[in-house]
C-alpha cells in the first residue's frame, strides 16, 4: 500500500461552539475520521485554528473580543494548551497520540528551518503520532503573520509532499452566491482554473469568527493547486466529512484540481513560501529572455532595485509596466547590486515565473 499524505484543516466556526469553548464532539468524530483514512493508508496532518476563540472564552468572561494583535496574540497562548488538551482527548479515545506542532512564517522563509519541520512531521508519522499543526500565534511577528491557517495549511500540504488538502468549515464548500442573500445559491463541485467566476462567487462568501473567510480558502487552494495537490472544500460537521472528501463522493464540497504540471518542492517553497525581501525591475528583453528562452535573470536587465536582500534571499520580479512575473532567490546582495562581478543576478534554477503558473 503506498501512502499518501493529507492534511485537514479544520476552521474556528467548527472546533469551537458558540460559547467560544472548543467543540469536543466534531474533534472526536474527526478523531474516528482520521483513523479510518489512516487504515485506508493516508498518512494524515490535521492544522487547527481556534486557541484565540478557545482562549477568550475561558479569559474574556463575556466581555467582547479584543481587536488589537497584542491581546489577541496573548489570548492564543491562553487557548492552545486548551485546544490541544481536547484534541489529545479525542484522539484518545480513538487509541492515537497526537502532538504539537506550531509554525510561523519565518519556519518556512529559512530553508533549513523548513527542512527540519519535515523531518519532525516525518518521524511523528513512523511514529504513529498524528501531528496536530497550528500557528504560533503567541510569538509571530505580527507583521508578518499568516493570520489565517488555511494558507499555513496549504504550506504544511507542499512540506509534507501532500496529494491533497482538505479546509473542513462551515459552509457546504464554494457557493455560486452567499446562501443568506441569495436563495438560488448552488455548490460549485469542481474547479479547474481560478478565473473570475470563481474569484467572485468567493468574494460573496463570509464566515463568522474565523479568520479566513473564502478569499483565503482560495488562496490556499490555488497554491496547493500549482503544487499539484488537490483541495477540497468541505462542511466539517457532515458525516464523515474527511473520507468523503478524500473518496470524491458526489455533491459533497468543492475539488479544486491540481494543475497538471506540478512544480518541484524547491520551485514551491520559492513562489510561496519564502518571504520577498525586494524587488528587481527588469526590462523588456530581460523579460523575453526569461519568459520565452528559459533563461536566467542577468544583472544587466534589471532595471532598478528596491528593498533591502542578503545573497540567497528571495526577491519579486517586476516587468517594465510594473507587473510582477517572476519570483527567485537574488545571487547579489542589494548593497553590492550595482558594483560586483557577478553577471547573474537570479539564477534559472532559483526561479519560478509565476505568469505561467
Ligand atoms: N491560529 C488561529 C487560532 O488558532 C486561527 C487562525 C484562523 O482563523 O484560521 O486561533
Amino acid at each position: 500500500m503506498t501512502t499518501r499524505s493529507v492534511v485537514v484543516k479544520v476552521g474556528t466556526t467548527s472546533v469551537t461552539d458558540d460559547t467560544g469553548g472548543v467543540a469536543y464532539g466534531v474533534l472526536v468524530s474527526i478523531a474516528l475520521d482520521v483513523v479510518d483514512v489512516r487504515e485506508q493508508g493516508w498518512n494524515v496532518v490535521v492544522v487547527t485554528s481556534g486557541a484565540i476563540t478557545a482562549g477568550w472564552a475561558e479569559v474574556g468572561r463575556g466581555r467582547p473580543r479584543p481587536t488589537d494583535s497584542v491581546r489577541l496574540q496573548a489570548v492564543s497562548a491562553v487557548g492552545q494548551p486548551l485546544l490541544m488538551h481536547a484534541w489529545r482527548n479525542a484522539f484518545a479515545e480513538v487509541d492515537t497520540a497526537v502532538g504539537q506542532v506550531l509554525l510561523a512564517p519565518l519556519d518556512f522563509s529559512h530553508r533549513g528551518q523548513y527542512l527540519h519541520a519535515r523531518g519532525t512531521l516525518e518521524a511523528l508519522a513512523n511514529l504513529g503520532v498524528v501531528p496536530i499543526v497550528n500557528e504560533n500565534d503567541a510569538v509571530a511577528d505580527e507583521e508578518i503573520r499568516f493570520g489565517d491557517n488555511d494558507r499555513l495549511a496549504a504550506l504544511v500540504a507542499n512540506l509534507v509532499g501532500a496529494s491533497h488538502l482538505v479546509l473542513l468549515t462551515d459552509t457546504d464548500g464554494l457557493l455560486t452566491a452567499d446562501p443568506r442573500l441569495d436563495p438560488t445559491a448552488t455548490l460549485i463541485e469542481e474547479v479547474t482554473a481560478f478565473d473570475a467566476d470563481v474569484l467572485e462567487a468567493a468574494g460573496a462568501s463570509r464566515s463568522g469568527v474565523g479568520s479566513g473567510g473564502m478569499a483565503s480558502k482560495l488562496a490556499a487552494a490555488r497554491m496547493a493547486s500549482w503544487s499539484g495537490i488537490t483541495t477540497v472544500i468541505a462542511p466539517a460537521r457532515a458525516h464523515h466529512a474527511l473520507p468523503h472528501a478524500l473518496a470524491g463522493t458526489a455533491g459533497f464540497g468543492t475539488t479544486f484540481l491540481p494543475r497538471p504540471e506540478r512544480l518541484s518542492a524547491r520551485k514551491s517553497w520559492i513562489a510561496f513560501a519564502v518571504a520577498s525581501r525586494g524587488t528587481l525591475r527588469i526590462n523588456e528583453g530581460a523579460l523575453q529572455a526569461l519568459e520565452h528562452h528559459g533563461r536566467s535573470l542577468l544583472r544587466v536587465g534589471v532595471h532598478s532595485i528596491s528593498g533591502t536582500f542578503g545573497e540567497g534571499e528571495a526577491v519579486d520580479i517586476v516587468g517594465p509596466e510594473g507587473q510582477t512575473v517572476a519570483k527567485g532567490l537574488v545571487r547579489v546582495s542589494s548593497e553590492a547590486f550595482n558594483d560586483g562581478d557577478e553577471v547573474v543576478a537570479v539564477h534559472r534554477d532559483d526561479l519560478v515565473l509565476l505568469r505561467k503558473l
